[in-house]
């Protein structure tokens, strides 16, 4: 039998609400002897069974609910389940765009928390962020070869975040190992190269596909400073929609180079450039040399990984988006994104604003973006939303 968990008095209101994390500091006994992992059943302090979930010892969320029905076993049955109704929630985008690289699940947001799956063409890569998803990583697997099996999986676990649940890092196969890692993928007709071993998170950023094509859309006939570039994808849109001139800057030159091949993979031309450079310290040179664009993107990395980093992150945030306002031509436009959770998009737009002022310059919201719809919000789960993007027309 499993453990069972008890909370201490009107503990249980988020789980009502189907929230599916438990804090330790809300549990007031356990009976049983659960380890890291372990399926354990949640009660109120009345003895009411409230949801079933994977415990977590080491971390302050302490549990994450698998199942809200009192009748649901947490077995290959069980991911078979979620697995496919996540597949058929993302069908009809899938389909119309002609994708063959999707976030197949998305976490806590598909109902699977700590669980990563990006499908890239016939490679499925999963990244197990939490105890439960690293206990049933058997059964996943077996459940994934049953729904894919053309598929090779491969597990990219190699991030900081289970060092909070008590786990290392791990990457390999989790099917019969392949030579190649490599992989092309289409994306609204734009050709995309993804490496899922030496690739960055699980190979791609598949949450900004939505964002890439609006880009495309302001595009035409400008001169575009794509900051942040990672393989270049962003550049593509910019450049298949017409664009004069586009820029790509990284600080990484296996991004760039990638970057590069897939120019070549979409047949472009000579007008889409790289420089391998720090994005804080170019934006001065170019303020400092006058040279001005009639598009910039800033798309930069997760600033803010715990609360304590929000405020250094602000001013990281304000300083690019004052200095891209700087180097923009009168009516230039700015598209410039926050993928930092924790940074609220009421704070960010405020960001932007004083961005504004300090660069002396008047910016005008004339678009919101936002993550892809295979990176869904549950209802039950806003934290899902993580990723922000304003456009804004600059005079
Ligand atoms: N826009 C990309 C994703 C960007 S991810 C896309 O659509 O695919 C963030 C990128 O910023 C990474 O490629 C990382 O190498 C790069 N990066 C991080 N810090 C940087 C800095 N200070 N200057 C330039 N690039 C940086």
């Amino acid at each position: 039998m499993s453990a069972r968990i008890y909370l201490k008095v009107s503990r249980e209101k988020s789980l009502l609400r189907k929230h599916p994390w438990v804090f330790s500091r809300a549990i007031n006994k356990i009976k049983g002897n659960p380890q890291l992992g372990d399926t354990v059943d949640i009660y109120d302090s009345k003895d009411n069974w409230l949801a079933r979930g994977a415990y977590s010892p080491e971390s302050q969320i302490c549990i994450r609910v698998w199942t809200f029905d009192e009748n649901e076993e947490i077995n290959e049955a069980f991911f078979l389940k979620k697995l496919s109704s996540a597949q058929a929630r993302r069908d009809w985008f899938i389909e119309k765009g002609g994708l063959t690289g999707y976030r197949l699940i998305a976490g806590e947001s598909d109902s699977l928390p700590g669980i990563t799956i990006d499908k890239y063409d016939n490679f499925l890569v999963c990244q197990l962020l939490s105890a439960g998803a690293d206990f049933h990583r058997y059964t996943l697997v077996s459940a994934l070869k049953k729904l894919y099996p053309d598929c090779h999986i491969y597990e990219r676990s190699d991030v900081d975040v289970r060092k909070k649940e008590g786990l290392l890092p791990v990457t390999g196969w989790l099917t019969e190992p392949q030579d190649s890692t490599e992989c092309v993928i289409e994306e609204y007709g734009v050709k995309i190269k993804v490496n899922i071993v030496t690739g960055h998170k699980t190979g791609f950023y598949l949450d900004q596909r939505e964002s890439r094509v609006a880009a495309g859309k302001y595009a035409e006939g400008k001169s575009v400073l794509n900051c942040f570039s990672y393989t270049g994808t962003f550049a593509l849109h910019c450049a298949l929609k017409g664009a004069k001139e586009v820029i790509n800057v990284d600080v990484s030159q296996s991004a760039l180079d990638i970057a590069k091949e897939n120019v070549e993979l979409n047949h472009l031309g000579d007008n889409v450039k790289f420089v391998k450079a720090d994005v804080f310290k170019l934006l001065r040179e170019y303020r400092e040399e006058k040279r001005t664009f009639d598009m910039i993107i800033l798309d930069p990395p997760k600033f803010v990984e715990s609360k304590a980093q929000l405020t250094g992150a602000c001013r990281g945030y304000k300083d690019i988006n004052m200095l891209a306002m700087q180097l923009l031509k009168p009516g230039g436009t700015l598209l410039t994104f926050s993928c930092s959770g924790l940074m609220e998009a009421g704070l960010f737009q405020k960001i932007v604003a004083d961005a504004a002022l300090d660069a002396r310059r008047n910016a005008y919201i004339v678009d919101r973006l936002h993550q892809a719809p295979d990176h869904p919000v549950s209802s039950n789960y806003p934290e899902g939303y993580y990723l922000k993007g304003l456009v804004c027309q600059v005079e």
